[in-house]
């Protein structure tokens, strides 16, 4: 773990702060109706962590949750409502926004909920419709 890089995150404010250590499990970006609605942005860049990589440092009792599913379970900052990250308990993972860890180089490999898109991207990344097959999804691909 000696050589696993720390990177510093925090919520708009800076009244919620965390760390990431090591490498996340999956990048990407999420084109999904849930992610763009909660965000009220056109895409979500994402980084998804195990759980234990991821450290409150500042503000914990700071942090608002809401779940409309169990599948997610959404957290902010009480006093700036700036987004933190998600934690996805069915997947085991934790996805950390890459807008609120700025110094942490986000390399996405794949765009996900593609079917659902607002907003097309032409960067030459595969372009799922949902989930990939290991993740319970179709596996389809899409054109961009
Ligand atoms: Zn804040
Ligand atoms: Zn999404």
């Amino acid at each position: 773990m000696a050589s696993d890089k720390t990177y510093k995150g925090s919520c708009f404010c800076g009244a919620v702060q965390f760390t990431v250590t090591g490498e996340p499990a999956a990048m990407g970006y999420c084109h999904c109706e849930s992610c763009r609605h909660w965000s009220a942005g056109p895409v979500n860049a994402f980084s998804l962590w195990k759980p234990d990589a991821v450290k409150i440092t500042k503000g914990a009792d700071n942090i608002g949750s809401y779940h409309k599913t169990a599948n997610s379970y959404r957290k902010w900052c009480k006093t700036c409502g700036g987004h933190v990250f998600s934690e996805h308990p069915g997947m085991g993972l934790t996805d950390v926004y890459a807008a609120v860890i700025p110094d942490f180089p986000h390399k996405p490999a794949v765009h996900v909920n593609y079917g659902e898109t607002t907003l097309r991207v032409r960067d030459g990344l595969p372009k799922l419709k949902d989930f990939p097959k290991e993740m319970g999804g179709s596996g389809v691909t899409l054109a961009e």
